[in-house]
């Protein structure tokens, strides 16, 4: 796994009183135990994935106190495990990245919803709307509405976060409703710290097992017709009420006054950022005493009428800070402010961009605007000031960056992937390009340069299931390039198993690199058992284990074949093969090669501790002879590896850049494979670094 997490496992066992120090998201991990989770799953992904990696590393501990952690396959299988809490008082918890991962939990949401919970249940989304978002921007807060589950949204500091979690759970079990809670990319991540509180021992759990099923059987605990209908109003009739009810109760919304009348109100999370701007505006000091009355929303759905009511009334205005589209919170406002004849302005996406992240400057902005018309005796030169500057700042680094040649996201050093896009754009060169149908992973990173392969991306797991409509139509075959991650994720049954049925074609390529590499190389099940990870670089790593092989034979697919990747002679003519033999039916190829990354973290301590001891230790690094490269980087744009680059030409008479290998090269061998499969250039050379060189090599050094 891509990190130890020793330290914050150590930070779980806190107690009473203690203070702990550390990120938003380990902040949810320690409050879930607080408040007595009975069992924790999700599926990993940016920017909650630590949450479930430490649960997991926690092992030991969660056993001591009898919490079940599941790491699931899929968002899918996590939402279902809620289904523990439909009929026993256990608190669950899961997690995952959204809106990705609550599209794939869908299903089970709905139902959950509709049965309602016994158990608290949250659910902890990274949010990953905005500047740093990787996947389609979309807001969880469409689910929320429409499943009627609710939605907190805290604000970004420890102790709101750890409170809101205890919370959440209180608030689930009061209304028998899921909740979901939304942390964005910044709340994840902020530091700080919070008052810990023992943990919990849960009442059901792995040491407290449950003696068998509910001893009366309630039909209406199934989301099944006709118990759905009944479900449908309760909803509305007893649990939105019950939420309401707690929500005020337990003052989940904080009101921060302030001298003016006019007021804002904010969704929970953009707190830190409404501060950080009504600062620069100069309207708050720095420990957050604001002279506009801020309404934070840490639960943004449901809302109450009467708080934003009660908020709005006297003020002459209000401004509405809701990150995204459409403008649910505000429309929602504009209904209650409606009902009861409130008076004031109401405003918020008219000042605002609809779409797209609220950070500082867009706030410094739209609250400017607000203040010149709504309470202008204010001074916001400050903010008009710090505008100024921003601007000239961009146009100086536009000036700057202008100058700078575009560098495209790429491989690691090493990846085992990008050899097999060397070997696909060769073969392309001979029989032309075909519809390469890419999916979620670190392959997507083949659809830059100098690649440029990948035309659709559809979600994870979804690349043969995206070729389906385009394969029929194509003259050549339609590929798909899915990860051993996606294949268990989703790939098996919405790709192989609907092309197996019916009787489809085209190539599907599977990167075995043996992990979920792309969001912190967790385990898979087709993970290469621990003593057959430590083999030599360019040597195929993940082939101990033949669960993927044997589930595609097993399914009924007939062409198959297992690859290294770094043979990119080998792994060129099977992928030609599967383009252009006359043999019908899905072609797949398993690409097989250990993560580069993971084999990096791995080797690195035991390197160290080899040098340290003075053993020997033979490192293999490729090098470029400058005399005879053409300078033509015919090799560069096969491979795009970072430590393959350029330098002046030490030739005076030859202008044309050399290729150079930088440090920095762990040895893959594809510089020398390219240019053997490609037949190149005579110009690379393969290097043996020996570190503690041994008397033979010493006198061999000699010698030669
Ligand atoms: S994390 Fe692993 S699979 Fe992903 S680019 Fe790096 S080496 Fe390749
Ligand atoms: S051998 Fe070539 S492709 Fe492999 S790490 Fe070194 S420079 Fe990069």
């Amino acid at each position: 796994m891509e990190r130890q997490f020793t330290k914050e496992i150590e930070s779980l066992r806190l107690g009473d009183g203690e203070t702990f120090h550390g990120e938003g998201i380990l902040a949810v991990t320690k409050a879930l135990l607080q408040a007595g989770v009975s069992y924790v799953g999700g599926y990993q992904g940016a920017p909650v994935s630590h949450l479930l990696d430490v649960m997991v590393q926690a092992k030991d501990y969660l056993d001591e106190l009898g919490v079940h952690v599941e790491a699931c396959t899929s968002e899918a299988s996590a939402a279902a495990m809620l289904g523990a809490s439909i009929n026993y008082p256990a608190r669950g918890a899961v997690t995952w990245k959204s809106i990705v991962g609550t599209n794939v939990a869908a299903d089970a949401l709905s139902y959950l919803a509709s049965a309602g919970v016994m158990g608290g249940t949250l659910i902890v989304l990274g949010e990953d709307y905005g500047e740093g978002g990787v996947v389609a921007q979309e807001r969880s807060h469409a689910f929320a509405l429409k499943s009627l589950m609710w939605l907190l949204d805290p604000r970004p500091n420890l102790s709101t976060i750890a409170n809101m979690v205890e919370r959440g759970f209180e608030l689930s079990e009061a209304s028998n409703t899921p909740v979901m809670m939304e942390l964005r990319i910044r709340a994840c991540h902020v530091r700080g710290s919070f008052q810990s509180k023992k943990n919990l021992a849960p009442a059901v759990s792995t040491l407290h097992k449950l003696d068998g099923p509910p001893k009366e059987f309630i039909y209406d605990r199934l989301a099944h017709p006709p118990a759905t209908f009944r479900q449908e109003k309760l909803k509305s009739d007893v649990r939105l009420p019950a939420a309401r009810k707690f929500i005020v109760e337990n003052r989940l919304n904080e009101v921060f006054p302030g001298s003016e009348n006019v007021g804002i109100v904010v969704q929970g999370g953009l707190y830190n950022t409404l501060m950080r701007a009504l600062r620069t505006v100069g309207l708050a000091d720095a420990f957050g005493a604001s002279r506009i009355p801020i309404l934070a929303l840490n639960v943004v759905y449901p809302l109450v009428p009467d708080e934003i009511v009660g908020f709005a009334e006297n003020k002459r205005a209000l401004l509405v800070l809701e990150e995204g589209q459409p403008e649910f919170i505000e429309q929602e406002i504009a209904t209650f402010l409606r009902r009861a004849d409130v008076p004031g302005k109401l405003h918020g996406k008219d000042f605002m961009h609809m779409a797209g992240e609220y950070n500082l400057e867009a706030m410094v902005r739209g609250l400017s605007r607000f203040v010149e018309i709504h309470a202008p005796h204010l001074d916001t030169s400050s903010g008009a000031a710090w505008m100024q500057s921003v601007q000239r700042t961009k146009e100086k680094a536009s000036a700057t960056l202008a100058a700078l040649p575009v560098r495209p996201p790429t491989f690691c050093v090493g990846c085992p992937e990008r050899p097999v896009f060397s070997a696909m754009k060769l073969v392309a060169n001979e029989i032309g390009r075909p519809h390469v149908s890419m999916d979620v992973g670190c392959h997507a990173f083949a659809s830059f340069e100098p690649f440029s392969q990948g035309n659709t991306l559809l979600g994870y797991g979804m690349s043969l299931a995206a070729a389906a409509g385009v394969n029929p139509m194509s003259s050549k075959r339609a590929v798909a390039v899915m990860g051993d991650g996606g294949f268990w994720h989703n790939g098996l049954l919405s790709g192989v198993a609907s092309n197996l049925m019916n009787k489809g074609d085209g190539v599907l390529v599977i990167m075995k690199n043996g992990y979920a590499s792309a969001t912190g190389t967790q385990e898979l099940l087709s993970s290469p058992p621990e003593d057959a990870r430590m083999v030599a670089v360019g040597e195929s790593a993940a082939g101990a284990d033949r669960t993927i092989e044997n589930t595609l034979s097993g399914l009924g697919v007939k062409w198959l074949r297992t690859v290294n990747n770094y043979d990119v002679g080998a792994m060129a003519r099977t992928y030609r093969e599967a383009m252009t033999t006359p043999e019908k039916g899905l072609k797949v190829i398993v690409a097989e090669g250990e993560c580069q990354l993971e084999r990096q973290r791995r080797l690195k301590p035991q390197v160290a501790d080899k040098l340290k001891k003075g053993e020997r230790y033979v490192r293999v690094k490729y090098g470029v002879d400058e005399d005879t490269c053409t300078g033509d980087h015919s090799c560069i744009r096969l491979s795009g590896c970072p430590t393959l680059t350029v330098k002046d030409n030490p030739d005076p008479l030859r202008r044309d850049p050399v290729a150079t290998v930088i440090d920095g090269c762990v040895g893959c061998g594809l510089c020398g494979e390219n240019a053997h499969a490609a037949v190149l250039c005579p110009s690379f050379y393969r290097a043996e670094v020996i570190q503690n060189p041994s008397v033979w090599d010493k006198l061999m050094h000699r010698i030669v």
